[in-house]
């Protein structure tokens, strides 16, 4: 029997092949853990110092509880989850409008369902990769050229290596996005508004396991209590982008109080917070959505590719999900990534766009109601018990 210079049935993966990933968040970690398992040689690149702390917590459910146990990780998730947590609508003067002790369900068997902070979830991520991947910080691509058997990237500090793979998880402003499939368009669907989120060590604001949420037309302020962080969030509807610097702090913090001033619940006190530092993350509410996640070599993973916006609360989630399908696609496929890149985008697809679709409508008419009607609509729906979120 002559030998084939190639078997029918190649590996899984070139063995000790590179994979390059952009982003070191849910997406970037979670991919790098599944390539490094899938005997790939993984280097992460983060433009940030280290790990991009901060953030409300994440929902972790259905599919992600599955890929977090393939991936080993569930008991320390469960180890750092959170209580389940109240909710209450409250009006200016702090009365309760309406409550919804769903959130996440109580009553639902707790194994169910978890809530983690952010950087508990970040911090189990890194230490599944740490040692056995190359973690490159203050780094980023500058440049994709698809080659036959790889991707040459060039780095911004002119450094140059060849790749079989490069992954986009570098979030919805993703570097690689732009890379790989343009400049000219950046997929985004904008939602009509914009997000502050600020972490702060427990304040007098709120007890502890509570979510307080006040909203009139077009601007909602939410406080999330725990034992031992408070949530500080403020979010205001627009018709249009506004124009404004992602690195200008001071006029982020201006564009806050532009909105909220005057406003009253406990708004004034969280203004307090809002002035403290820079400490924050604030961003337009927006959604990532493409015909196609991948480009040749390249695939994108978690925002980049299908931002879901904070409204859906499942960021994270779809992240870790992605990164998990993407790498099943290609135990599947091995070499041929191609078509490990195609199933990965439709099977995950109509997942990620009922995800989207729920999150623009109902989502935002819940969370940020734009106008009185849909303030009074939400109402209703607390008094009636009909709410969902
Ligand atoms: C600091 C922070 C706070 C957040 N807070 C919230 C929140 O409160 N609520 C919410 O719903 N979502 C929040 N998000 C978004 C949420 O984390 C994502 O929706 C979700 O986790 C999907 O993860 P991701 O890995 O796809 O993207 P992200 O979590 O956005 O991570 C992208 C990563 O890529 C890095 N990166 C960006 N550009 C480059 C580049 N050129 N080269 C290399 N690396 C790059 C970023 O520094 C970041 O580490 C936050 C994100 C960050 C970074």
């Amino acid at each position: 029997m002559t030998e084939q210079p190639y078997p029918v049935e190649q590996p899984v993966h070139r063995a000790g092949a590179a994979v390059l990933v952009s982003g070191a968040s849910f997406a970037g970690l979670a991919t790098a853990y599944w390539m490094n398992r899938l005997g790939y040689r993984v280097t992460v690149v983060e433009v940030a110092s280290g790990l991009r702390k901060g953030g409300t917590p994440v929902d972790i459910e259905g599919e992600t509880i599955d890929m977090l146990t393939r991936m080993g990780m569930i008991d320390a998730v469960r180890a750092k989850a959170l209580p389940p947590r109240g909710l209450e609508f409250k009006d200016a003067g702090d009365a309760t409008v309406g409550t919804f002790d769903g959130y996440p369900d109580a009553a639902a068997a707790v194994d169910e369902r978890y809530e983690i902070h952010r950087d508990d979830l970040l911090a189990i991520l890194f230490a599944s990769v740490e040692g056995a991947i190359e973690i490159l910080f203050e780094q980023s691509i500058a440049q994709l050229e698809e080659m036959p058997d790889g991707v040459a990237v060039t780095f911004r500090d002119g450094s140059r290596a060849d790749y079989a793979l490069v992954f986009g998880c570098d979030g919805m402003r993703s570097n690689t996005r732009r890379l790989a499939f343009g400049p000219g368009e950046d997929f985004s669907y904008f939602m009509g508004g914009y997000f502050y989120i600020k972490v702060v060590p427990t304040t007098d604001l709120l007890p502890a396991n509570l979510t307080q949420i006040f909203s009139v037309p077009g601007r909602t302020a939410m406080l999330n209590g725990y034992e031992d962080q408070t949530d500080i969030a403020f979010a205001f509807r627009a018709d249009g982008e506004v124009d404004y610097g992602h690195r200008d702090r001071a006029q982020q913090r201006r564009m806050i109080h532009d909105h909220f001033d005057g406003l009253g619940w406990k708004v004034p006190a969280m203004l307090e917070h809002v002035d403290a530092d820079d400490d924050f993350y604030f961003d337009k509410v927006n959604q990532i959505r493409m015909p196609a996640w991948s480009n040749g070599r390249v695939a994108l993973v978690g925002d980049a590719g299908y931002c879901v916006s904070p409204v859906a609360g499942m960021g994270g989630s779809m992240a870790i999900i992605g990164a998990g399908r993407v790498a099943d696609a290609l135990q599947r496929h091995g070499v041929d990534h191609a078509t490990a890149f195609r199933e990965y985008h439709d099977k995950l697809r109509p997942f990620v766009e009922a995800v989207q679709e729920k999150a623009a409508s109902d989502g935002m008419a819940l969370l940020f109601p734009s106008s009185d009607a849909e303030l009074a609509e939400r109402d209703h729906q607390l008094r009636e018990g009909t709410l969902a979120l």
